[in-house]
């Protein structure tokens, strides 16, 4: 709950709608939804008994379409491409709303590779992504340099994609909760046991892992164990961009933050427990080490894990739930959640407004996990 702010005990089945949309789930997700349909003037209300506790407690905040562009991923990557061209607006109208800072930062992102057989593995990506048009330049190894001084000399070479940028995902969640409220929204600080409990004329379920329980989806915790250093004296980290890539065949990312703090991620484990394990943490810092020496002399401030909502095709699952008028899906968003955020929220909410899909949200339909052929229907309610 917002400290000061309204809140909204709810109400079971009370005869008309009580609201116009409930959320179920206040990650970055449903936060940005609840926001974009209070803006829209429906009556909203968010129930979550932790906001901000899921995936985007640990993520690094990555808005990295580009280095995130995978073999065989065409239409996500599209889709990553149109939400992070909408996150420069997204995020000049959100501070404007939310009137705090919330840690954007556009520097762009460097892919790097250690030794040559790490260079080679990180090369197959970029021609695949230079082939796609994306936006990623090769560089050599004196030119990396030039960008970061603080790259250690051992690093055979590297690829900038200048498009990459980076938030905050803590802080994007105050953010994105404050201006939902301050647009109207209103809490109800109860986990939703099942959807019939909720009384609004729809319920779209954003809560990330949980969604896989209220709904039936094929949505599964993926485990990432991430670390959070921070330069000494608190003073802005020795490097602007981020830097991710493979060190020793180890991939690593390194998201350096204004404030001194230095995200260093992650594991990818099909597991769903979020305990801290030793190994995790000696080779995610040795991999930081070996790529960017100083932060041996950085504080450890932070070691934990979090549940990405993964889903068999790594894509999120966007749209009217098969079978249940009135629901929409906003969950299955991996790791691509917080790049994910305004395009999810402006679909989503264009969804709930008009009834009327737009053409983007057609791959990523709940019922292509579903048996029987896919709906052509282009309208849900
Ligand atoms: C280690 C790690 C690194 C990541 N790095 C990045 C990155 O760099 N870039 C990127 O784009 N993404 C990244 N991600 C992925 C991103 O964090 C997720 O995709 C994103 O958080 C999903 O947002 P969400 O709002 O759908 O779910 P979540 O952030 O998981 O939030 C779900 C919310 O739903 C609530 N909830 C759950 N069940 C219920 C219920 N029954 N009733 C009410 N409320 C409920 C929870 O309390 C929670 O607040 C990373 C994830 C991890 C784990």
């Amino acid at each position: 709950m917002l400290r000061g702010g309204p809140s909204y005990t709810g109400g079971v089945n009370r005869g008309p709608f009580l609201a116009d949309v409930a959320v179920v789930g206040a990650g970055p997700v449903g936060a940005a939804i609840a926001w974009r349909c209070a803006q829209r003037g429906l009556r909203v209300v968010v129930h979550d008994p932790a906001p901000g506790s899921g995936a985007s407690r640990v993520a690094a905040g990555m808005l990295a379409p580009v280095a995130e562009a995978y073999f065989g991923e065409h239409e996500l990557t599209g889709l990553l491409t149109a939400s992070a061209a909408r996150w420069p607006g997204f995020a000049a109208e959100l501070a404007e709303a939310a009137g705090m800072p919330f840690g954007h930062r556009t520097e762009g992102t460097l892919v790097v590779g250690l030794t040559a057989d790490d260079l080679a593995e990180a090369r197959r990506l970029w021609s695949y992504q230079q082939e796609l048009g994306l936006p990623i330049t090769m560089l050599r190894p004196s030119q990396l340099r030039d960008r970061e001084p603080a790259l250690a000399p051992r690093v055979r070479g590297g690829a900038v994609a200048p498009g990459d940028h980076q938030v905050d995902p803590r802080r994007l969640v105050t953010a994105l909760r404050t201006a939902a409220e301050r647009a109207g929204a209103r809490w109800s600080p109860a986990a939703v046991g099942a959807l019939g409990e909720v009384d609004a004329r729809v319920t779209v379920v954003a809560a990330g892992c949980g969604a896989a329980a209220l709904t039936g989806l094929p949505v599964r915790p993926v485990k990432g164990q991430v670390l959070r250093l921070r330069a000494p004296g608190r003073a802005a980290p020795g490097f602007r961009h981020v830097i991710r890539g493979y060190a020793d065949g180890e991939p690593v990312y390194l998201v350096p933050r204004t404030d001194g703090e230095v995200v260093v991620g992650a594991t990818v484990e099909e597991r769903a427990d979020t305990e801290v394990t030793a190994g995790a943490v000696l080779r995610l810092l040795r991999a930081a080490v070996d790529l960017v020496p100083e932060l041996a002399e950085y504080d450890l401030v932070e070691a934990a894990a979090g549940l990405r909502p993964g889903t068999p095709d790594n894509a999120p699952i966007l749209g009217p739930l098969p079978g249940r008028p009135g629901v929409l899906a906003a969950t299955g968003h991996h790791r691509h959640g917080i790049v994910l955020t305004p395009l999810t929220a402006d679909l989503i909410t264009q969804l709930v407004v008009t009834g009327v899909a737009d053409p983007l949200l057609a791959p990523f339909a709940p019922d292509r996990f579903t048996a029987g052929p896919r709906t052509q229907e282009k309208t849900w309610n």
